[in-house]
């Protein structure tokens, strides 16, 4: 059975509201009615709660119909509020409905009362339900945004038809705009990253011919020149009006793919490690192939000098000594010569490559060993410049090789000071051999152009006399070292196509220079 219906009745003559109850049980409604006369009695049985309907006689000796209407939709606006009365003139009645009452019934036409108080309900119901739909719909949407914002994955529709674009609110947030600024491919170009405009514009020149599910990631500059790592994901399908669209999600991948360049980092550098250790292991068995003929060679010599000396020199074996010392010479030099031919090969991984941004990377690795040092590392690198073609891990070799050196011949002075610059700069120039001019002016129409880059300390710099040896394998000034810094960094610049060498630096110190010729 239904539970009775809960009234609130504001009503001073009690045998109305005993009829009002008669009338609605004829009909079968059954009802609890609460009847207050005051506002205060209407104000607290109200604030009670509970209530399915409230009725109301709008003139009372103390209290008004409309007063209580007010108060009524402050305190419970799904409840609906009839106005039962005796005298409600029509312009009343239209004042009562429009700020909120849901019907009036007038005390001698009573039997009105029960359509009235069942469409109220009906329609009070409605609203409920509504209510608690948008409720749902709201906090489903806030769930929706607050997700897209955790995981900074937007969500898009592209309709085909018109072309139409909707972002989302994390959209909007990756993109860098704000609502009302309509998204149009237009935007979406302009915040692209510049090296990738012409790819993306091919790329939705492709997906808007074949309408096929996508998946593509570029990168976008934002108004203040941060790059974002974007992932844009899409899956054509029809929308609530029959028509075709696009309905897909960004995410921003940029700390991914910060992450992933950290790890490729530690990867070179584990790279150039091993590079490093491989390199000792070879100088041993360099060592070792040479140490043999050459003993041989130091062996020969004697016996021929002990062959040759003396009263009645032996020339038949002093020759044969002579032989064996030019075979192991030839032997000795047969070992150098596959050195060189090691040495000479070719850059491993040919790439375009950003030269500042492989200093960078170096620079960032040998700050430690500079302040250890006390060594003030600066760099002066030259915006715009082009690209050039190599393998990065080999140039970075070579430049973290130079700044190694540099900073241990300026500790290993002692006193002085300890400044090391890197610097980088686009030159036209003439090759001569073993050399390169620099002239801007005089060769401002030359074909050649290049990259130059320069380290420059003010440590004790280079002896004059070993000026033409430090390039030279197993040429070291250091208890521990092997030498084969600076030739290894030659042959790496020259199978680049590139030159290194070194000069004075003033008013001291020592400049090492390597310039690499930029193609295309
Ligand atoms: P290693 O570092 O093992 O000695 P390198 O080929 O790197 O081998 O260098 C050869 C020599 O060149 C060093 O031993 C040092 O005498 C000299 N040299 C290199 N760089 C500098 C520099 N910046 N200042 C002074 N001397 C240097």
């Amino acid at each position: 059975m239904k539970p009775p219906l809960r009234i609130l009745y504001l009503e001073d003559d009690p045998t109305d509201a005993e009829l009002v109850e008669e009338t609605l049980a004829a009909d079968g409604i059954s009802c609890e009615i609460v009847r207050v006369e005051t506002e205060g009695g209407f104000t607290s049985s109200l604030k009670e709660g509970g209530f399915d309907l409230i009725l109301a006689d709008y003139t009372l000796p103390s209290f008004d119909g409309l007063s209580a209407l007010k108060i009524a939709q402050k305190e419970w606006p799904h409840v609906p509020l009839i106005f039962v009365s005796g005298t409600l003139g029509e312009e009343l009645a239209i004042e009562a409905l429009k700020i909120g009452a849901t019907d009036y019934v007038l005390k001698n036409r009573l039997s009105r009362l029960v359509p009235s108080v069942q469409r109220a309900l009906r329609e009070a119901g409605e609203r409920l339900n509504l209510s608690k739909a948008q409720e749902a719909l709201q906090r489903s949407e806030a769930y929706l945004t607050q997700g897209q914002k955790l995981s900074r994955t937007g969500s898009f529709g592209w309709d085909f038809h018109g072309g139409k674009i909707y972002w989302s609110q994390e959209t909007f947030r990756i993109f860098g705009y704000e609502p009302p600024t309509e998204p149009t491919l237009e935007l979406l170009l302009r915040r692209t990253h510049p090296e990738d405009r012409g790819l993306v514009q091919e790329f939705v020149d492709r997906v808007w011919r074949e309408r096929n599910d996508f998946d593509f990631q570029h990168r976008l500059m934002m108004s203040d020149g941060s790059v974002k790592y974007l992932r844009v994901v899409g899956h054509p399908s029809k929308n609530a009006s029959g028509s075709f669209e696009f309905v897909g999600a960004v995410t921003d991948i940029t700390e991914q793919k910060l992450a992933e360049e950290a790890l490729r980092k530690a990867q070179a550098e584990l790279a150039h490690i091993t590079r490093v250790t491989t390199l000792g292991e070879l100088t041993a068995s360099i060592a070792h192939e040479i140490n043999q003929p050459l003993a041989a060679v130091l062996t020969n010599a004697n016996l021929g000098i002990r062959w040759l000396s003396g009263n009645s020199p032996n020339i038949d074996e002093a020759s044969a000594a002579m032989r064996r010392i030019v075979r192991d010479g030839n032997r000795v030099s047969d070992v150098i010569s596959r050195m060189r031919a090691l040495f000479k090969k070719a850059p491993t991984a040919n790439e375009w490559l950003a030269i500042n941004d492989a200093i960078a990377e170096i620079v960032v690795l040998t700050q430690g060993e500079a302040q250890r040092n006390s060594v003030l590392l600066r760099t002066e690198l030259a915006d715009d410049l082009p690209l050039v073609s190599g393998d990065r891990i080999q140039l970075q070799q070579v430049v973290l090789n130079l700044l190694m050196n540099a900073i241990e011949a300026m500790s290993a002075a002692g006193e002085g000071p300890r400044e090391l610059w890197i610097s980088s700069t686009k030159v036209a120039g003439a090759v001569i051999p073993k050399k390169i001019i620099f002239d801007a002016k005089r060769h401002a129409e030359s074909e050649y152009h290049y990259i130059l880059v320069g380290i420059r300390d003010s440590g004790p710099g280079l002896d004059p006399e070993n000026l033409g040896r430090v390039f030279d394998a197993f040429f070291t000034t250091k208890p521990q070292g092997l030498g084969m810094g600076l030739a290894i960094s030659t042959s790496i610049i020259e199978a680049h196509g590139g030159q290194l060498w070194a000069t004075p630096n003033e008013p001291r110190g020592a400049v090492f220079q390597f310039a690499l010729p930029i193609t295309g």
